[in-house]
């Protein structure tokens, strides 16, 4: 079972009711540096996804509470923005060892709400840390531009300036890392944060936010508030709020795009996918089946970037059987128990919608060579589970084609050629990642050329590019035109300001007004 104990400290530490206690753990809001409890009436149970037991509830933040964060926001940006920016980038760097010395329990508790293996939380929680220490070179990526002498005496330079209030809306799937994609890079360059995390799995949120304050981060920099349809509404409406980061399913991506730009703001929405692994006849078998496999089951295939489709190609068509066996050979259970390679899907409904789309594809004609639909995880008889799954010979019409499954399901579909499986790849209307197999260059700068998708991978099955670069989904996956983290996560939480000046000597002085346009 779970380390009650330190889960338990955990929680107290994040302003938590004691888990042995019988009442619900009480997420707080964290509002100007308090940990608060809400008023409202109206709360959300968290279920530990292995057994579907309520582990816990999460507000549904009133109005007024929502009011009173934003406001927090507004009132601290100025000092902040102002506050130098060696200082803030101080308190990164300590932040990012207070992450590091805290990855355990985050990952516990990202296991407990989440139910992912704990070796995988942990992994969550690095991906984001190391989002953290690239915010820390701050200081050289919000370097402006400079160019002198573009007339007599005259120079011209950039700076790169904080927007002001910034927001983000978080998913389930990442508790860690993806908040930490979002105000640790806006706040180091100057912005003041509104988070609002899944309300499926706050409780990591809620303690980086504690380490953050640890940190040194002063009061009401970052505030966080929960809930679903009316927050994401307040953060949309605000006329505090400059900007929004999303990351989350197509149906509330696009809606925050559209709802938040109507509103003047910048929004950046990375939304859903159907990531594709091409793999060629020349490929390593050996390394590229256990790659596809890793990678369409691992997190129990809640990873935007799962490659929850192959594309076999010409002999390759004949390594189904070994990929089967080999995906036979994962171990299904709870995430904190050893040796797990797949834990349990969110929730009911998610496990209900994935068994449907596994229907649905034996109902059109696709073969279901293996079936994780009725496993049974002793011990865990109540839990989300659903054991790798593989349809073949499915085709683009099929609906378990069509739709992200978000589940430990892959689709396989057969090609005759590199052009064949492009084309596929490209008609998908997702652009989030891919991956090809092959032990042949040409073929390999063929694919990353004409493969219609923002992140590719050559013989790497999750290319999750690291922060010195950005993430860049494209297509039906994101919506915006400046992408999460690295360089472009500067640019999306500044604004660029161009100055131009010029310092002439006395005796230069204009002897009458310059009336045309200066050239
Ligand atoms: P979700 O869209 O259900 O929830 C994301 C956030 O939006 C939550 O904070 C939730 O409260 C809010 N929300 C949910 N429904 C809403 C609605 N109808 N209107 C307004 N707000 C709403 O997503 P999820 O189930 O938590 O996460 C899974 C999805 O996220 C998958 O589609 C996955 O591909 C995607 N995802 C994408 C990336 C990426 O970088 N492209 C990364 C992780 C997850």
């Amino acid at each position: 079972m779970l380390q009650v104990g330190r889960i338990v400290r955990a929680c107290s530490r994040i302003g938590r009711v004691n888990y042995s206690s019988a009442a619900l753990p009480q997420t707080k809001l964290f509002i100007n540096g308090q940990f608060v409890d809400s008023e409202t009436s109206d709360w959300i149970d968290i279920h530990n996804p292995a057994t579907n037991e309520v582990i816990g509830r999460v507000p549904q933040a009133t109005q007024g509470e929502m009011e009173a964060a934003v406001r927090a926001c507004e009132r601290t940006f100025p000092a902040w923005s102002d506050t130098s920016i060696l200082n803030r980038q101080q308190i990164f760097l300590r932040y990012q060892q207070l992450i590091k010395d805290h990855l355990k329990e985050l990952a516990h508790l990202i296991t407990l709400e989440q139910g992912k293996t704990l070796a995988d939380a942990e992994g969550d929680v690095f991906r984001g840390l190391q989002v953290v220490e690239h915010a820390c070179s701050v200081t050289s990526l919000m370097l402006g531009e400079t160019l002198p002498s573009l007339t007599k005496d005259m120079d011209t330079y950039t700076f790169r300036l904080p927007l002001g209030v910034c927001a983000g809306i978080a998913p389930f799937n990442f508790p860690a890392m993806i908040p930490l994609w979002m105000f640790p890079m806006a706040m180091v360059c100057g912005n003041t944060y509104l988070m609002k995390p899944s309300e499926r799995v706050p409780g990591a949120t809620m303690f980086l936010a504690r380490l953050l304050q640890d940190a040194g981060a002063p009061d009401g920099t970052l505030n966080i508030i929960h809930g679903q349809h009316a927050a994401v509404n307040f953060i949309c409406d605000h006329p505090a709020i400059r900007a929004i980061s999303f990351v989350g399913s197509n149906q509330a991506g696009e809606y925050i795009y559209e709802r938040g730009s109507r509103n003047g703001k910048r929004v950046q929405s990375n939304m859903g996918a159907k990531n594709h692994g091409v793999v060629m006849p020349d490929a390593n078998k050996e390394n590229t089946l256990n790659q596809l496999v890793g990678a369409a089951f691992g997190a129990a295939g809640q990873r935007c970037m799962a490659l929850s489709t192959a594309v076999l190609v010409g002999e390759a068509k004949k390594w189904l059987p070994e990929l089967v066996e080999k995906a036979k050979k994962l171990r299904v259970n709870a995430g904190d128990q050893p040796g797990a390679d797949v834990g349990p899907l969110i929730s009911k409904e998610a496990k209900q919608r994935v068994c449907s789309l596994i229907d649905s594809g034996v109902k059109e004609g696709a073969a279901l060579l293996l079936d994780g639909r009725n496993i049974k995880v002793k011990g865990y008889e109540n839990g989300n589970f659903v054991g790798p799954t593989i349809l073949a010979g499915v085709k683009p019409d099929m609906t378990c084609y069509k739709e992200e499954i978000f589940g430990p399901v892959l689709v396989v579909l057969g090609a005759d050629t590199l052009d064949e499986a492009i084309d596929i790849v490209n008609k998908n209307p997702y652009g989030n990642g891919t991956a090809i197999f092959t032990t042949n260059g040409a073929t390999a700068r063929k694919y990353t050329h004409l493969a219609d998708v923002g992140q590719i991978g050559v013989n790497v099955p999750i290319p999750v590019p690291l922060p010195m670069f950005s993430f860049t989904g494209s297509r039906a996956s994101f919506r915006g035109d400046t992408n999460f983290y690295g360089k472009q996560g500067i640019y999306f939480y500044t604004q660029l300001k161009t100055v131009t000046s010029q310092w002439k000597e006395e005796d230069a002085t204009l002897t009458s007004p310059a009336v045309v346009m200066p050239t």
